[in-house]
């Protein structure tokens, strides 16, 4: 099968608009990366098949498509509402309880059992995405928290609450999380992302319950409270990756922070070689119309050049009328701007190599295999990994050169999915350094991405059958 290979790569979160073999196999054909579930949105058993499907086409048609099984986190709600919706007026009061009830002019129920207790007198409180903002006047700490009205409007059922300025007390991993993981972690899914993260902490705890289930998954750290903001180093340094989860980002801080911290986090993803997705309204007018915006196409192409590894679409391409017209359009505005801006420092990097590392000698050796690369026109950088540490690593330096990563590790093909500009093949005949090189090499050439002629870098790590770190450079001409 022939697959358009970007490098900046694209999620597409699932739905009824994409779970059908076919139409994911075409989405898949023209460009997706990796399969996002959302377990804010579906069944159980619809995951399991979007699942099921993914593996027969990795399977029938040698893919290598990831999984993110992305949970909910403490997402909190508002409860049901009479009338399909009740009118909230400028500067009228109305009380927000813990007690199940059916909304009305008086009282919205909210399904956060300590908010009484959490929130403070003149904390501002959004609901459906901001549309609507309320301040406390005062609450009883027991069940009931008074608020005012600013911007009112028409308020639906179950509708989203954000607290941009409350110390929210429930835990980063919910019960409902918990299911949700071990069901993910079962189905060997390569990714967990988590929303909501706070701090370092949450990440820590989702990779205990990880560990113990001795499962190698990844954790993307969901970017879009203003305290992971403020913690957003030590996320970085915890977590395997980060998405800007731009929908509640924008909605938690102001929406013209948005631009300069979805850039700020890029560099800093990239300088810690931990990969970094940009999600949320990217084309999302495509969910009812065949051709993005323009500003749409200038926001992907931002991307992309702010260094995403990689762009995500979710109502679009979930439940949006055009999932496959969305794919090809995404990957589209990637390979222009791919082809024509390429936006990179490779070297900038390399001048900053922190010397206390323990991993200071093979990233150094990553370094300058993208260094030499460059210097020599080489077409491809090969390199050998078990546990992917050398495959982030020389993407983090978003080489010109193609990255080939060889594994014997099955469960890192798929989630390498995700990362900049690389590309994974199996391969676990580790009995000589000379042989692997040339097979790797060979391998390369009969899938005719090498010919003849072209320069090539090869890392590994000497002896080869110890599988350590990264410690060994060839530069040589294919024959
Ligand atoms: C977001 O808020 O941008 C996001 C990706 O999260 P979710 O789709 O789960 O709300």
């Amino acid at each position: 099968m022939k697959l358009y290979y970007n490098r900046t790569k694209i999620v597409a979160t699932m739905g009824p608009a994409s779970a059908p073999k076919d139409i994911l196999l075409s989405m898949v054909k023209a460009g997706v990366n990796v399969c996002r579930l959302n377990f804010s949105h579906g069944k159980t058993e619809d995951h399991k098949k979007v699942i099921e499907t993914i593996r027969e086409i990795n399977e029938q048609y040698k893919t290598n498509v990831a999984i993110l099984a992305d949970l909910q986190g403490p997402k909190i709600r508002i409860g049901l509402v009479k009338d399909g919706g009740i009118h909230l007026i400028n500067g009228t009061r109305i009380n927000i309880t813990t007690n199940e009830c059916i909304g009305d002019d008086n009282q919205i129920y909210i399904t956060y059992e300590t908010f009484p207790q959490d929130v403070k007198t003149n904390e501002i409180i959004l609901l459906d995405d901001g549309k609507i903002q309320m301040r406390v006047l005062e609450t009883n700490r027991k069940d009931t928290v008074i608020c005012e009205v600013l911007h009112g409007g028409i308020l639906t059922s179950r509708k989203g609450v954000n607290l941009p300025n409350t110390k929210v007390s429930i835990p980063s991993l919910t019960e409902e999380d918990l299911v949700n993981l071990h069901f993910a972690l079962d189905n060997d899914v390569e990714w967990i992302g988590l929303s909501f993260v706070r701090d370092a902490g949450d990440i820590t705890e989702l990779k205990r319950v990880i560990n113990s289930r001795n499962s190698a998954a990844r954790v993307i750290a969901k970017i879009e409270k203003p305290e992971a903001i403020d913690n957003i180093d030590a996320i970085i340094a915890a977590t395997d990756g980060v998405m800007v989860a731009r929908g509640d980002l924008g909605v938690e801080m102001p929406l013209e922070q948005v631009p300069l911290l979805q850039k700020m986090i890029a560099r800093k993803c990239r300088a810690a070689s931990k990969p970094v997705i940009v999600a949320t309204q990217m084309l999302e007018s495509m969910i009812t119309t065949p051709r993005p915006t323009r500003a749409e196409v200038n926001d992907v192409a931002n991307s992309v050049l702010d260094g995403a590894d990689a762009v995500m679409l979710s109502g679009e391409t979930s439940v949006g009328e055009f999932p496959l017209i969305v794919i090809e359009t995404m990957a589209k505005i990637v390979r222009d701007v791919e082809e024509f801006g390429y936006p990179f420092n490779t070297t900038q990097k390399q001048d900053n190599l922190d010397t206390n590392s323990p991993n200071y000698l093979s990233d150094a050796v990553c370094g300058s295999a993208v260094y030499l690369a460059e210097h020599t026109n080489a077409v491809g950088i090969v390199a050998m990994t078990t546990s992917g540490y050398t495959a982030f690593e020389i993407s983090s330096y978003r080489p010109k050169a193609s990255t080939y990563i060889f594994t014997s590790n099955r469960q890192l093909l798929n989630a390498l999915s995700l990362v900049w500009g690389v590309r994974a093949f199996y391969y676990d005949q580790l009995e000589s350094t000379d042989k692997t090189i040339s097979d790797v090499n060979g391998m390369l050439k009969t899938e005719k991405l090498i010919q003849s002629g072209d320069v090539v870098i090869n890392t590994a790590s000497v002896p080869i059958v110890t599988q350590g770190k990264t410690n060994m450079l060839k530069v040589s001409v294919v024959e």
